[in-house]
């Protein structure tokens, strides 16, 4: 549409409107607040300081798609990312669940044009922390400790309590920051491994991590802080940070195996899935056309089940596209 032929438009004004209306689209969805972040330092020297919940030799890895192009936006999003990632349906994890994986068979490129062939990715949950400082009065170690670190506590979060029909209560439930850390061996969790090596645990210590460098350059430099012997596997503290993953029901298996879902697939990649608002997977109204193309690379079992046999004929016989 031009400027020329452009209707009039209603934009909704005023701020005060604005903050009801952006309070109550994030509150749409209702789990969002209690989903923990994503570690991610986005700038170079950020830092910040985690503690691992997840040791070493619990780490889960899996083939993962980086950087796939979305499908078009679904009518009525107001925000769509142009990228995602995913678990590649084709990891061991999942053999016997599933025997495709459209971001493999199709042969999608990532947003650099290149093949978006999958690539072994770690993921660990951790609790953010912060450093403590000194500001010179005697509750935090007087004028001697100002500025200077005097310990190290997590970072909170803000989660709505929910009641038995999991609709908030409206009360807030503060809880330590859950991070679920998701990066590759080299130049991430390779260092981690490397103070497992040292120390024989990951748990028993906070680590300051600062991002060095940007894009496929960057690595993550991990300093270990001294360990606080209250707070490690075993202590009634870190108890507490067990208790509060269980209460907010975050299971890292089931955070990387959503993300292999057919659900997940059909909401952002396949355009000839989609997703209703309870969740079911559907065939789009077009399947049958973008079946057509399908078929030249369909392994012909029928697995998929989507297309029934009489009608898969009938597209058969207008003719396969070559190439
Ligand atoms: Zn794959």
């Amino acid at each position: 549409m031009t400027a020329n032929t452009s209707p009039v438009m209603n934009f909704r004004k005023g701020g005060n409107a604005a903050e009801e209306a952006e309070k109550e689209s994030n509150a749409s969805g209702g789990r969002r607040d209690r989903s923990p972040d994503y570690f991610s330092l986005k700038e170079d020297k950020a830092s910040t300081v985690v503690r691992l919940l997840t040791d070493h030799d619990d780490w889960i890895y899996v083939e993962q798609h980086s950087f796939v192009p979305t499908k078009a936006a679904p009518k009525g999003a107001e925000k769509w990312p142009k990228a995602m990632m995913s678990v590649c349906r084709k990891d061991p994890a999942f053999e016997g669940h599933f025997s495709d994986c459209y971001i493999c068979d199709k042969k999608i490129k990532n947003s650099f044009e290149k093949l978006a062939s999958s690539r072994i990715r770690v993921w660990a949950i951790a609790v953010e922390r912060e450093l403590v400082r000194g500001d010179g009065s005697e509750a935090l170690g007087g004028p001697s400790k100002l500025g200077v670190v005097i310990g190290v506590r997590d970072k909170i979060d803000e989660v709505d309590e929910l009641n038995a029909d999991g609709k908030p209560t409206g009360n807030k439930l503060n809880y330590p920051r859950l991070l679920i850390i998701n990066a590759p061996m080299k130049g991430f969790f390779a260092n981690l491994k490397a103070l497992h090596g040292l120390y024989g645990t990951v748990c028993d210590r906070d680590f300051s991590i600062t991002r060095d460098g940007t894009g496929t350059d960057t690595n993550y430099k991990i300093v270990p802080i001294d360990p606080i012997p209250d707070l490690k596997p075993g202590t009634p503290a870190w108890d507490l940070y067990t208790q509060s993953v269980a209460e907010r029901e975050v299971v890292l298996e089931a955070i990387v195996g959503e993300k292999a879902s057919d659900e997940y697939y059909a909401r952002f990649f396949d355009p000839s899935k989609t997703v209703d608002k309870d969740g079911n997977v559907t065939e789009t109204a077009s399947a049958a056309v973008g079946g057509m193309m399908n078929l030249a690379s369909s392994d012909g079992t029928g697995a998929s089940g989507a297309l029934p046999a009489d009608m898969r004929d009938k597209i058969r016989n207008l003719g396969t596209p070559t190439g």
